[in-house]
């Protein structure tokens, strides 16, 4: 078992050279010492994005729109309702709750929609709002990053999506999504969350115009602010989905399946400090994220009741919960519903049965 840390050459070598089957078996090898129990997690849960309006523009984004568009929308209160009511009768336990950077909305209307989720719904986790949408909150509420936190969570937000990271470098950020925050300022709002308490995840969108080092580090971005707060439930890769949005004629080839192993392994291997590692069952399908399992990965993701942004791209891979057990048990797993904090609700056992 390898213990000592990975530098960023080693993990260019590793990326680029390293054969495959080495690579998946290193990675296993490094998930079976953190989770030697063979679960691999999911948890159940809807995405409600509600709005998608969004003055950002980013251009790998099929999903959102400008406030004049026809589809633009702002949920209100009676679907709210019901989308949450349907995710508790499937067993649910987290919503995510993401939307545009929306012009017209401050604090108050954030807090408000937190406040009426948790009122109604005491028992629901609210795993909200990327850092991109925190930091645009608290620039139109004219508030500190840590006001604009404490708020929010007095409200009601449980923890923070890692959304809004794609790579960590401002080169590739500048052509990708040239209005979205920097580097440096989603580490910030991540790092004022972790210190107020408020736990994330990581994500990582590959495979559009960065190259091997930009995105080695990215991992070492994420690695190194983990180091120092320890905030980070789960890293989670997946690769850029090109169709119908405006990057799609400058990545002629995107990422295959083996390219999204061999990412998800190095990551693995770099990111030694975060316990979780997520397949995504919703950009790679099933099929490829069964394989996933054995290339470092020990988290399904979820259910994901209901899912628009993947969507919005043409990639439509649906899991019901029965597919989701039995799509891990099939791969050699025991299957776990978990909570948004990874801790094990239900362990599904060989006849399916949950204990
Ligand atoms: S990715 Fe998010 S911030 Fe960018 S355009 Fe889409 S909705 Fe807006």
């Amino acid at each position: 078992m390898e213990t000592s840390r990975l530098n960023r050459d080693q993990a260019r070598q590793l990326l680029a050279k390293e054969d495959l089957l080495e690579l998946g078996r290193r990675a296993h090898e490094r998930r079976r010492a953190k989770h030697p129990d063979n679960l691999v997690t999911f948890v159940i849960d809807r995405n409600i994005n509600y709005t998608n309006i969004c003055t950002c523009q980013c251009r790998f984004c099929a999903f959102y729109r400008r406030p004049e568009n026809p589809d633009a929308y702002l949920i209100d209160l009676p679907t709210l309702r019901q989308k949450i009511n349907e995710t508790l009768e499937l067993g649910g336990t987290q919503i995510l709750l993401q939307g545009g950077l929306h012009p017209d909305l401050g604090i108050d209307y954030y807090e408000r929609l937190l406040r009426t989720i948790k009122t109604e719904f005491p028992t629901i986790h609210i795993h909200g709002f990327s850092a991109p949408e925190i930091w645009h909150i608290s620039r139109q509420s004219g508030l500190e990053l840590e006001e604009t936190l404490a708020r929010l969570i007095r409200a009601g937000l449980g923890s923070i999506p890692g959304g809004g990271a794609e790579i960590l470098d401002d080169r590739v950020r500048g052509r990708i999504s040239p209005n979205k925050i920097g580097w440096r300022q989603w580490l910030a709002v991540m790092a004022a969350a972790h210190r107020q308490g408020l736990r994330s995840t990581a994500t990582m969108m590959f495979g559009s115009v960065e190259s091997d080092e930009e995105l080695i580090e990215h991992l070492f971005r994420v690695r190194e602010l983990q180091d120092e707060t320890g905030g980070f439930t789960a890293f989670i890769p997946w690769s850029f989905q090109p169709d119908h949005t405006d990057l799609q004629e400058e990545v002629p080839r995107p990422a295959t399946g083996v390219d999204y192993l061999r990412v998800l392994a190095v990551s693995r291997l770099v990111l030694d400090n975060i316990d979780n590692i997520q397949a995504s069952w919703v950009t790679q399908g099933a099929k490829l994220a069964q394989v996933a399992l054995y290339f470092g990965a020990n988290d399904f993701g979820s259910t994901m009741i209901e899912e628009n942004v993947v969507a919005a791209a043409g990639v439509h891979f649906r899991l019901s919960l029965p597919e989701m057990i039995s799509t891990i048990k099939e791969a050699g797993f025991t299957p776990a519903q978990r909570n948004t904090l990874y801790q094990t609700l239900k362990v599904y056992t060989d006849d399916c049965t949950p204990r």
